[in-house]
């Protein structure tokens, strides 16, 4: 493909919505008009080397064929008849994502915070159910389990701003991998444990095997549930199809969404048997959710992800992409698991300024905290794809470490 100017450019469409959308995002300024594996191109024409993948959404690379594909053709045949009818994408989804999982039933949804907010109504009605009339939920801080207000309360970083309160009550948090916090917040009124395996839009640091399992049994004694939000670290992102894979303990329920339909809007929340029979007709809804595009593109996506081949490749490409951070100057860390990755830079070099800078140089990713860059590259790069990216950041690093 040539390098060619398309749309109306940066210019144009920075002023469109300076006057027409609300200010919540500060952007880069980069308008991306077109993708393709792991590059993106701009309305310039330049191109960039994705590795963030439209945070850790384009998993399988931008515009895969297969998804494409499975996109054309069931949008071509049925787009949406609602929930009031039985459509086989879904049904089909849904066996694949229970029996890869916890073998439980699966509710569908448009988004990953949706998907917590349905976990949340399982939690809290579980609870009900064993005679606790104030549920809670507790999550660690720093957790980010989305914007909608169940999630948001479940969210600590979040929840705290007031002009957007009253927020839900019976949520609590404790400091993140304090087993013993946790053990001491959970008890007869806890509804559930929800976390995140690996904290990632708190940059990238996973949860230890000691808090993991002082979560587990915890809920085993106070009968809650222990939800582990996958939106981020599931669909091979870490190297197995699900994070809990890696880990000692086995959740009761878990969310997706992001990666799941190699992006196209769609969301899950997933259970094992304990969860499974608490929502009852009337509890829970959606008119956009599991239509039959959505779940051909997560379909199509799963078929290529779940596969031992491709996940082992993420936890081997992982495992170098990290061993080649580690020797670069203005590099103190490297965390996380398989193709999710965040790097610690050393003390005095503003991440975000070195994100702005590896823009500029054609490489994309994100600094979810001052001193953290965040790498969420396809799954089915290659070493060069990594040695370019190793190289710019490298490069990159050189021009800030000698201010
Ligand atoms: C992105 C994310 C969410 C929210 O997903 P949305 O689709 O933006 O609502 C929730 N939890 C985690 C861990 C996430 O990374």
């Amino acid at each position: 493909m040539t390098d060619v100017a398309e749309g109306i450019g940066l210019a144009e469409t920075r002023a469109l919505e300076e006057r027409y959308l609300m200010r919540t995002y500060k952007r880069a300024p980069v308008d991306f008009v077109r993708g393709e594996g792991a590059l993106l191109w701009d309305a310039d024409g330049k191109r960039y080397l994705d590795f963030l993948t439209g945070i850790s959404v384009c998993s399988v690379g931008h515009c895969h064929p297969d998804v494409v594909k499975a996109v054309r053709e069931q949008s071509h045949r049925l787009m949406h008849v609602s929930n009031l009818f039985y459509t086989e994408p879904m049904a089909q989804l849904a066996a694949q994502l229970s029996d890869s999982s916890l073998g439980g039933r699966v509710f569908f949804t448009n988004s990953g915070t949706e998907a917590n907010e349905c976990a949340i109504k399982i939690a809290r009605k579980h609870a009900h159910g064993r005679g606790v009339s104030a549920p809670e939920i507790v999550s660690f801080e720093r957790d980010f389990h989305g914007r909608t207000y169940g999630a948001l309360s479940a969210t600590p970083g979040l929840a705290t701003n007031e002009a957007l309160g009253p927020m839900l009550p019976g949520f609590r948090s404790v400091p993140r991998n304090d087993a013993a916090a946790l053990r001491e917040a959970v008890g007869e009124n806890t509804a559930a444990v929800l976390i995140e395996p690996i904290q990632g839009e708190a940059g990238v640091f996973p949860i230890s095997e000691e808090a993991l399992l002082a979560a587990r049994q915890a809920c085993d004694e106070a009968g809650a549930l222990l939800i582990f939000d996958e939106i981020q670290t599931g669909v091979g992102r870490t190297g197995s199809l699900w994070a809990y894979e890696q880990t000692p303990v086995r959740p009761d329920v878990i969310t997706s969404a992001k990666a799941l339909g190699g992006g196209f809007p769609i969301g899950a929340c997933i259970t094992g048997p304990a969860a499974a029979e608490v929502l009852e007709p009337g509890d829970h809804g959606s008119t956009f959710a599991a239509g039959p595009v959505a779940t051909a593109a997560a379909t199509a996506v799963l078929a290529l992800v779940d596969d031992p081949v491709l996940l082992r490749h993420v936890r081997e490409l992982g495992a170098y992409l990290c061993e080649r951070l580690r020797e670069l100057d203005g590099v103190r860390e490297t965390r996380g698991r398989g193709l999710m990755v965040g790097v610690g830079l050393e003390e005095g070099i503003d991440s975000a300024a070195v994100g702005a800078d590896l823009l500029k140089r054609g490489l994309v990713v994100n600094a979810p905290r001052p001193d953290t860059l965040r790498l969420l590259p396809p799954l089915v790069i290659d070493s060069d794809h990594v040695d370019q990216a190793v190289g710019l950041i490298s490069e990159s690093l050189l021009g800030f470490a000698q201010r």
